[in-house]
């Protein structure tokens, strides 16, 4: 049998968007059409480069912070949520908002919310300066503090050992997670758990259907953006389930030749925020290099849909 018979791609599912970032995306094109150009979305609406650029050619513009925009001005905010004191900013400026937030991230605001209402230790397992954590850390700072790894667990102090929770961000690698929560309870034994998962069913689908693939892989190729966290714990996952090599790339002209040298089958998925056609790139990429036998590797069926933020279900979004 030649080398390019052996060529195959095994292709994950569920992959790509999910129903928090096909909700934001949505957003911001409703918002365009509704209101016209300019749209300014504070931070990028989701972590995706391809993304980004598609909205900003059809008129949205993108800025840190809401003191960015003009006052005001329609502002969405991003799928990764914002803190109390962000909407404050927007306030003061009379910014017209579109809340973009995924409502599994609300879900958790929520969830961090309560437990300082009942003046619980809130353990909040995720990483430093993402724009998610910053959002639900800013629910209760005073009761939440970040674990970014099971290293992290000696430098926690608490005030009563025994009213701790632990929450966490939506798209972390479930099983560091769980590492991380284990070290917890180690010195917290009645650490409480949150209400539910927090890390998302697409970042737990994603992980699982990339966990099945990789051990047959010579080499993975996960598209996704480097600051895309769903994205980068695909890369990382599917390495330690045994995959050959595993890379992250934004687009297919980003592939190296030379990761293809005695490669026979191919490992492709996509993180959450990104849109099929960038995976369509890479499968055709392959295919002009002989792999065109591509087979599917299905883990889960996923039926979730978010409605639209409220704001654009009216005549006149926010305003
Ligand atoms: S990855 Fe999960 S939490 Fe993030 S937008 Fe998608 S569904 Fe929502």
């Amino acid at each position: 049998m030649s080398r390019s018979e052996n060529k195959r791609v095994l292709l994950a599912k569920p992959r790509g968007y999910c129903a928090g970032v096909d909700r934001a995306v949505e957003a911001v094109e409703r918002a365009l059409e509704q209101h016209g150009s300019p749209v300014y979305v504070r931070k990028q609406i989701v972590h995706n480069r391809h993304v980004v650029e598609t909205l900003t050619e059809r008129g949205a513009i993108f800025v840190d912070e809401a003191d960015d925009v003009p006052e005001g001005a329609l502002v969405v905010f991003s799928a990764h949520g914002v803190s109390p004191a962000v909407r404050e900013q927007a306030r003061e400026r009379e910014l017209h908002t579109i809340d973009a937030t995924c409502p599994l991230v609300n879900k958790v605001h929520g969830e961090a919310k309560r437990f300082a209402r009942e003046d619980y230790d809130i353990l909040l397992v995720g990483h430093r300066g993402h724009e998610e954590v910053e959002g639900t850390a800013g629910e209760a700072p005073a009761h939440i503090q970040l674990v970014e790894s099971a290293e992290d667990v000696a430098r926690v102090t608490v005030r009563d050992p025994d009213k701790v929770v632990w929450l966490s961000q939506t798209t972390l690698s479930v099983d560091e997670t769980m590492e991380t929560v284990r070290a917890l309870r180690e010195r917290f034994p009645t650490l409480q758990d949150p209400p539910s998962d927090d890390i998302c069913y697409a970042t737990q689908n994603r992980q699982v259907a990339v966990k099945a693939m990789a051990p047959r892989c010579d080499l993975v190729l996960v598209v996704g953006s480097p600051n895309s966290s769903n994205s980068v714990r695909l890369v990382e996952v599917a390495l330690s389930a045994g995959a050959g090599a595993a890379h992250l790339i934004d687009f297919a002209r980003e592939i190296d030749e030379s990761w293809l040298d005695g490669v026979e089958t191919v490992g492709l998925t996509s993180g959450a925020s990104v849109p099929e056609i960038l995976v369509e790139g890479v499968l055709e990429y392959l295919a002009e290099r002989g792999w065109t036998d591509v087979a599917e590797i299905n883990t889960a069926e996923e039926t979730v849909t978010f409605a639209l933020p409220r704001e654009l279900r009216t005549s006149r979004a926010g305003r």
